[in-house]
Parts: structure tokens; C-alpha cells; sequence
């Protein structure tokens, strides 16, 4: 049995777990020990079953606590060499072992973790596509377009975490600066409703099951946009809106 579940999903903390009855990754680590540890247990995951920590990219919401939940899990950092360098001297985990933004790595015994890389406004950032027993689950946040690879590797998914991060009439209308709002919704920032929506009508494989849309932003979109824009799959996967403040329910698969 596979679980997965978002532990935080934002632009103020990124974790997300994926696991069976023995071994679990976490991939991203944007919020600290005590925020994590209380997540962990409230979804009931036990946080002895994580063997390591994959990290996408160097923004604070995905690696600002890899250092702290590393030492406290006892368990390594997973990063490209890029990202481990722009990671702040002081928040860069002691056991770091740095892969190729195109690259697998095994996991205890039934754990592969694919890297594969995106287009964002960072050095070397990657996303993944983890295989664990017959599964694969995808985590594809922070992501400007929805390139061959992420289209390939999403194609794979089971399950996926994907960004859904603004509607572009609210990013548009909103507070944010010219310079933010290009940024935003230029081919190295977010994925949009609409992006993320045709992604899924264009590359889904048959076995998707369940859409966990992740990385909303709080100012430019709310959950009533989002699920507008995914309404026409509402009867076809199970679609879940990771949320900023609390953990996401625990979804098992097979
Ligand atoms: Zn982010
Ligand atoms: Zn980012």
C-alpha cells in the first residue's frame, strides 16, 4: 500500500511525503522540525519510516529547513550540485549527496527516485517521479511550462502533486509588482490553472487516479478557481487542493 500526503504546499513551506508500510522520502523541506513532526503525526505517517530527503530546488520554501529535518530524521539530502550551492552556507545540510538533474536514485529496497529537469528561475532545479512498489507518483511544483520532460514524466504518474499556482486574471488584477507578475507567469515561473488543467487532459495515462494540486498561491487564486478549472475531471480522479496551513489527507493507492 502506498500513502502520500502533502504535509505543507505553498509559498510559505513545501513537504510532501510518499511512502509504504516500511519505507518512506520526503521531497522538499520547507518547513521546520515542529511544524513537520506535528503534520507527520496528525496524518499518522511515522516519521521513522523516511529514509531521505529530496530537495528541489534553492528557494527558501523548499529547502529552508533540509539542514534541520536532515540532522533530525537521520537521513540524507538528495540535490543537484547547483542547488546545494545556492543553498544559504549556513541552512546547506551536513550530508548532502549532490545528483544529476537527470538521474535515478534507489531508495531502501523499493524506492526509485527520478530526477528530471525544469524550467524555473533557479540554478539547477529538478522535479521527481518516484516509483515504489508497482506506483509511480509525481511531485511537479514550481515549474514555468510544461515541458517534454514534465509532460513525459507526468504521463508515467499514478498519482501526482501538481502545481496549479495562479489564475491569470487574479495574478493580472492583483498587488503584485509588474516586475513579480511577469516573473510569475513567464516560461521559468509558475504553472497556471489553465497550464496545469491541459497538461492532465493532454498527458494523463489511463492508471491517474488522483490529482493533488499543489504550490496555490494565496493572492493570485483560491480554491473555487481551481476547481472551476478542474471541474471537467471531477468525476474522473480524486482532486485534492494541498493546502498552506494544514496536512492533506493521506491517500492510499493500490
Ligand atoms: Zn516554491
Ligand atoms: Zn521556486
Amino acid at each position: 500500500m502506498v500513502e502520500i500526503c502533502s504535509l505543507a504546499s505553498g509559498s510559505n513551506g513545501n513537504c510532501y511525503y510518499i511512502g509504504d508500510d516500511n519505507e518512506a522520502v520526503i521531497i522538499d523541506a520547507g518547513i521546520g522540525w515542529r511544524r513537520f513532526s506535528d503534520r507527520m503525526k496528525t496524518a499518522g505517517l511515522d516519521v521513522c519510516r523516511v529514509r531521505a530527503l529530496f530537495v528541489t530546488h534553492e528557494h527558501r520554501d523548499h529547502s529552508g529547513s533540509a539542514k534541520v529535518l536532515s540532522r533530525k530524521l537521520a537521513v540524507p539530502v538528495y540535490t543537484t550540485f547547483g542547488t546545494y550551492n545556492r543553498i544559504y552556507k549556513h541552512h546547506r545540510p551536513v550530508d548532502c549527496r549532490s545528483i544529476a538533474p537527470a538521474s535515478v536514485t534507489n531508495v531502501g529496497n523499493n524506492i526509485r527516485v527520478f530526477s528530471f529537469p525544469k524550467q524555473h528561475d533557479a540554478a539547477e532545479p529538478i522535479s521527481f517521479r518516484i516509483e515504489i512498489g508497482n506506483h509511480c507518483i509525481g511531485v511537479m511544483t514550481d515549474i514555468g511550462v510544461a515541458d517534454d520532460e514534465v509532460c513525459k514524466n507526468f504521463s508515467k504518474c499514478d498519482a501526482c502533486f501538481l502545481e496549479s499556482n495562479y489564475d491569470p486574471k487574479m495574478l493580472a488584477e492583483g498587488p503584485y509588482e509588474t516586475y513579480l507578475k511577469e516573473r510569475i507567469a513567464s516560461n521559468v515561473g509558475h504553472l497556471s490553472n489553465e497550464q496545469s488543467f491541459s497538461l492532465v487532459r493532454d498527458h494523463a495515462n489511463p492508471n491517474l487516479t488522483c490529482l493533488i494540486l499543489s504550490h496555490i498561491s494565496a493572492d493570485n487564486n483560491c480554491s473555487e478557481k481551481v476547481l472551476d478549472a478542474f471541474n471537467p475531471f471531477k468525476d474522473k480522479y480524486k482532486i485534492i487542493l494541498a493546502s498552506r496551513y494544514e496536512c492533506g489527507e493521506v491517500v492510499r493507492i493500490g
